[in-house]
């Protein structure tokens, strides 16, 4: 594979080497790859049809001369995964999970890891130094042993010691340094330094860049499997790109992938950027809002998501507040709670774990939809960038499991089983009765009610069934739509006030109406709550539900 390093500072071309990492002309240490777009883009797509969904499939575009399979561990080819339930409840059907969780150490650092240690391999280099807040030192661990290469991890004493026990697994060193991420890295570099070792640079890696740019490849094949094409070319762009970042090496590179598609006639857009960070450790996003070009350090990070703690980003925040600024995107920053929410949230609802940092991306996705800047109707890609280790112990509380216990001596074993059950039978569990028309809506509330308590639920597709449903098994609680075949919400309502069974039973209306001032007169009084639907998200629609059902 034929390609040069370009200076971005000067234009000025050189070979690539990976320890050569400044410009031989005006020692900027800001250069990428480049490779002959227009020949390899004439015979890009002939060539894929035949290959493996992987990350080497783009071969012709990684700086690696000849992969060397046997230090594949089935890197890149992660899943598409449309956001089904998500995408209902955020009124914004078309939301995608890039799930890089299923990389080979279960986060996106693997993509940097294996081409990184490849082109090490193929140069000969046979040591490196990587400062990490957990993820890339794990994965350069994994990739280091298969390759034969000695990694020093450098990472600060606030990585989980479940993760630093990964990287020691693998046979690499593992240096603690007390102190922030910004610090250790500088104690990082120094040791490289000192002992003339190949060391990560983070975005200003070569090899890093390359990598994370297979993700926009990956994302605009897989999404023209699923909706087509754009318009007079070969592949579709997503509307968005949302990733949570610390460096903003991914999104870096993907937008490389991008503008290199773009290059080659295989997309005719570049999705609008969405980084998003730590609220405690935000300096892109705070530069970014103050319209500032350079972003202003922060010097003492607090935020709980050690993964996202760079203070210091440098060069990488002015490159990608004009990504953001040319793709009208947008930067967001987040809380960890609203972090550890969109993480909950995201597992009880889609079925996937993913890690705090991860989870950030999620909660910028909630915010900017809630804020409009994303519309219903855009496709947006997120990344899940990596999956919850046992390394978040803090994330479930108490009461997470029930217990049963079986066999007390004076019992024969089936009634012990049998008793032991009834502490988890659902008999004791609030009942509540959704009457909804709708099957999807009527599956998410469940979903919804079911991720959040115990409760023995009922479901009537419409009102009068509704009614009859609640007559007889007189719930705790009722949800109720408005608009319904046969019998509407009203009615329903009105016919539960006028009995005495029925009168106090508390009831949500969840509808999609806007409601005029008649209706909302006929409601006033003879209902505990009303929701919109789409607004399932919001916090209040559980607390409701809690403070109704004591
Ligand atoms: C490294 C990492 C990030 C941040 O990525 P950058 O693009 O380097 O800023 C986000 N999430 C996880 C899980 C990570 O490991
Ligand atoms: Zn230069």
């Amino acid at each position: 594979m034929s390609f040069i390093i370009k200076c971005i500072d000067c234009g000025h071309n050189a070979p690539y080497y990976p320890t050569s990492t400044t410009c031989p002309k005006c020692n900027s240490q800001w250069r990428e790859a480049e490779y002959d777009y227009e020949a390899i883009g004439k015979t890009l797509l002939v060539k894929l049809a035949a290959r493996p969904f992987n990350l080497w499939r783009y071969r012709e575009l990684l700086p690696v001369r000849n992969p060397n399979i046997n230090l594949s561990l089935g890197e890149g080819g992660t899943p598409l995964i449309r956001a089904v339930n998500l995408g209902m409840m955020l009124g914004c059907p078309n939301i995608y999970i890039k799930d890089e969780r299923q990389g080979p150490t279960a986060s996106f650092k693997d993509r940097q890891a294996s081409v990184t240690i490849a082109a090490l391999k193929e140069a000969g280099i046979t040591e490196m130094v990587a400062a990490s807040t957990g993820n890339v030192a794990i994965s350069y661990s994994a990739y280091a042993s298969r390759a034969g290469v000695k990694l020093w991890a450098f990472v600060t004493s606030l990585v989980p010691a479940m993760k630093m026990r990964e990287i020691a697994l693998y046979g690499s060193q593992v240096i603690k340094i007390t102190g922030s991420y910004d610090q250790c890295k500088q104690v990082a570099s120094e040791f490289a330094h000192q002992r003339h070792l190949y060391q990560d640079l983070g975005a200003r890696t070569i090899t890093s860049i390359e990598a994370m740019k297979t993700i926009a490849y990956e994302i605009a094949e897989q999404l023209t499997a699923i909706q087509g094409a754009d318009e007079e070319v070969p592949w579709r762009t997503p509307d968005w790109y949302v990733q949570s970042i610390s460096g903003g090496m991914g999104p870096i590179g993907v937008y490389k992938g991008f503008r290199e598609m773009k290059q080659m006639g295989l997309v005719n857009r570049i999705p609008a950027f969405a980084p998003i960070q730590a609220e405690g450790c935000a300096p892109m996003v705070d530069s970014w809002k103050k319209g500032l070009e350079k972003a202003e350090p922060v010097t003492s990070p607090k935020t709980r998501i050690e993964t996202l703690a760079t203070g210091t980003p440098g060069r990488s925040y002015e490159l990608l507040r004009e990504y953001v600024n040319n793709t009208n995107g947008a930067f967001e920053s987040v809380s960890d709670e609203d972090a550890f929410r969109a993480m909950h949230v995201l597992a009880k609802m889609e079925g996937i774990s993913a890690e705090p940092a991860a989870a950030v991306a999620f909660a910028g996705l909630f915010k900017l939809i809630r804020a409009g800047i994303i519309k219903p109707s855009d496709t947006v890609v997120v990344n899940c960038t990596g999956h919850t280790m046992p390394a978040e112990p803090g994330i479930l509380g108490d009461n997470w499991s029930r217990d049963v216990k079986l066999m007390t001596s004076q019992q024969t074993p089936q009634e012990g089983l049998l008793s032991a059950l009834s502490q988890v039978a659902p008999e004791r569990f609030p009942k509540i009765v959704i009457v909804e028309d709708t099957a999807e809506a009527r599956r998410l509330i469940r979903r919804i009610l079911q991720s959040q308590g115990s409760f023995t639920i009922l479901e009537a597709s419409n009102g009068r069934e509704g009614l009859e449903l609640i007559q007889r098994e007189l719930p705790d609680l009722v949800i109720l739509d408005l608009m319904m075949p046969e019998m509407d919400g009203f009615t329903v309502i009105e016919s539960l006030r006028a009995k005495t069974e029925t009168a106090t039973i508390p009831v949500i209306v969840a509808t999609a109406k806007e409601l005029t001032t008649d209706e909302k007169s006929r409601l006033s009084g003879q209902i505990q709550s009303l929701m919109q639907k789409g607004d399932f998200l919001n916090d209040e629609f559980l607390e409701e539900v809690k403070a109704l059902i004591k």
